[in-house]
This record gives C-alpha cells, sequence and structure tokens, in this order.
C-alpha cells in the first residue's frame, strides 16, 4: 500500500492493442467504455478498464505472467522499507487479521506474499505454525536466514499439492498484483482446512481518498492490476466457492496524519518548499489517537518489540473496521464443503 518510487523501464500498453476484454474476475466481456484512469508512463503504465458485469478494475491488455512476475526483482519497493516499519505494518496487520482468531491450539497459518517474513516470525511467535510463500528468492532466502522460517519460493500453485491444510491463509496485499485472482483463490480454498478461514487486505477502490485522490490515490501503481471494492471482492469469493463473507475496511497505520499523504503531497509540490514544510508540520501535528497511532511515532524495532504491541492492543477493543470508506480493504470468508479434489 506504500508508494512506488522506483522508475522500472515498462512500455506503455498502446490502446490498440485488439484483444478483447474478458474480466479476470467473472468472465464477462462487459468493460466499461473508456478506461477508468488511463495509464500513466512514470507510476501506472498501463490503462485500468472496469468489468461492468462484477465491478473489479482491472489492467488491460494485462501482461503476461512471466513478465509481471518479473517486476518484483530485488528494485520492489517494498523490499526497501526499514525494519520499523514492516514490524509495525505486521502488528497492524496482525492485530486486524490474526489477532481476533488466536488460540491455546496451535493453529497452522500460510502466510502468501511472505516478502522478508516479518508477519510470518509475528505470527508464529503468537504461537501459530507458519508457512510463506513468496515469488522473490531473494525475499525467501532473507526471511528464512533472519527468522529461521518455513518459507518458499514460488506460487501456491506451486507448493499446493506438498502443503498441510491451514486454519487461516492470509493474503496480505497480495489479490492487487496477481495475473489470476480467481485461479489464485481457487487454490487457497484447496489448502483451507475444514472450518478454516481466509482473511485479504488489499486497497479499497471504493474508499474515501480514491475518491478523492483520484489518479494520485496511493493504492495505483505499476504493481496493482486488480482493484476491488467489497461487492466486486464478494462476488469473486463467492464465485470461487467461499462462504460467510465479511468485508470491512482500516486505515493504514502511515496515513494517520496527512503528512505522508500521497494524494496531498502532490500539490503541496507546486508551493515553494517552505510553506510546504509548514503546512506539513501543521498536518503532522494532528494526529488521530487510535490503535495505530504509536505504529507512526515509535515504530517497534524487534520482533520482540512487535509481539509487546500485539499484546498491549490485545487489551484494548478491536478496531472499528465495519465501515467501508478506509484504505484498506478486508474481507474474511470460509470455503464451502466441496471436496479438496472438487476444488479445482
Ligand atoms: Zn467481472
Amino acid at each position: 500500500m506504500a508508494t512506488a518510487p522506483q522508475a522500472l523501464t515498462i512500455p506503455t500498453v498502446q490502446p490498440s492493442t485488439p484483444e478483447p476484454f474478458a474480466c479476470v474476475g467473472c468472465g464477462a466481456h462487459r468493460p466499461t467504455r473508456r478506461p477508468v484512469l488511463h495509464a500513466d508512463p512514470n507510476r501506472r503504465p498501463f490503462d485500468l478498464i472496469r468489468c461492468k458485469n462484477c465491478g473489479l478494475v482491472q489492467q488491460h491488455p494485462r501482461d503476461a505472467a512471466g513478465r509481471l512476475a518479473a517486476l518484483y526483482d530485488p528494485n520492489y519497493y517494498v523490499f526497501n522499507e526499514s525494519h520499523p516499519r514492516r514490524w509495525a505494518r505486521a502488528v497492524q496487520q496482525y492485530v486486524v487479521h490474526c489477532l481476533p482468531r488466536e488460540s491455546r491450539r496451535p493453529k497452522r497459518l500460510l502466510d502468501v506474499g511472505c516478502a522478508l517474513g516479518h508477519f510470518a516470525a509475528l505470527a508464529r511467535r503468537r504461537g501459530w505454525r507458519v508457512v510463506g510463500l513468496d515469488l522473490s528468492p531473494q525475499a525467501v532466502s532473507r526471511a528464512a536466514v533472519d527468522f529461521a522460517l518455513d518459507v518458499r519460493a514460488g506460487t501456491l500453485a506451486q507448493h499446493r499439492t506438498t502443503l498441510p491444510p491451514f486454519d487461516l491463509v492470509f493474503l496480505g496485499d497480495v489479490i492487487e498484483h496477481v495475473p489470476d485472482p480467481a485461479r489464485l483463490l481457487q487454490e487457497v480454498r484447496a489448502v483451507l482446512a475444514p472450518g478454516g478461514t481466509l482473511c485479504i487486505d488489499t486497497p479499497n477502490w471504493s474508499g474515501h481518498w480514491r475518491r478523492i485522490g483520484r489518479s494520485r490515490w496511493l493504492g495505483l501503481n505499476r504493481y496493482h492490476v486488480n482493484l476491488f471494492d467489497a461487492a466486486s471482492l464478494t462476488a469473486l469469493l463467492t464465485r470461487c466457492g467461499f462462504v460467510d463473507i465479511q468485508t470491512g475496511s482500516y486505515t493504514h497505520y502511515r496515513y494517520q496524519t496527512w503528512a505522508h499523504r500521497p494524494e496531498i503531497q502532490g500539490p503541496l509540490r507546486r508551493l515553494p518548499d517552505f510553506l510546504a514544510w509548514r503546512v506539513n508540520r501543521f498536518f503532522s501535528g494532528i494526529l488521530r489517537h487510535n490503535h495505530w497511532s504509536t505504529l507512526l511515532t515509535t515504530p517497534p524495532a524487534t520482533l520482540e518489540e512487535a509481539h509487546r504491541r500485539v499484546s498491549t492492543l490485545s487489551h484494548q477493543p478491536p478496531p472499528n473496521t465495519t465501515k467501508h470508506t478506509a484504505d484498506n480493504l478486508i474481507a474474511n470468508a470460509g470455503r464451502s464443503t466441496f471436496t479438496r479434489q472438487e476444488s479445482l
């Protein structure tokens, strides 16, 4: 969900490309007549089209899977974040998705798209039996060395048959990246234990700041090829055999002040430097005091600090995630009663 400052060389999609639109969510051939957003060569070198049938906003024409995978080289922006920021994000996502599902019985958790392993390490510290997957061999290698995690390089499709059933599968900042989100969800369903839960965290196309920021919205970058709102995500989960679907939203801890908002920083750059600095200092002083404030002001520096921060937050009422207008869309769902063999 952070901004993506790197300038990779990817040619802009040509509007005359003859490939017909087929929605990656529902398969319908009903695109909006014009893109909901045109390509921006610096940030997002492809148009975004909305499916009239299910509402999913998506890259079109879509790059081949191999070409998308090639984006996740060591320059991928997520890999350049500091450790405290990673721990802060891991704490936030853990509290939103996993804290309500902790139990005394050791439960299995699969972290798809585990990156450098901070979330997976925190989940294991909290008592889960964790497996992590990531496309990047470099990221997996670092996660294995730094945290001695059971992490594997590759896709869920490549590893599915060797994995045990999981009580919780976490797709945090993942489904917006993948070339075939329906296929991914079917793979997830196949590794979910009976009674297990899938938890999804993804940019929210129907968030307030997407409407205000338009092309400056923080959810827009070259890596995000699918953008969901609650309705389109629910439709896709239903189509893929999930039941008991609940959706909500929350705001990334970094954006508890407006000082970091890309939607605002763009216009601020037109001001003289001293004035922009004063405006940002003013915004920094207006910090929303909630569950996430201290993650921004004093992020955890280590795994143990992150673990203690979760323990502290566990004594507070849970964060309110019931509205659908914040930046991060969340969904949780169970699997229907198809057998594992029937599901793929
Ligand atoms: Zn569709």
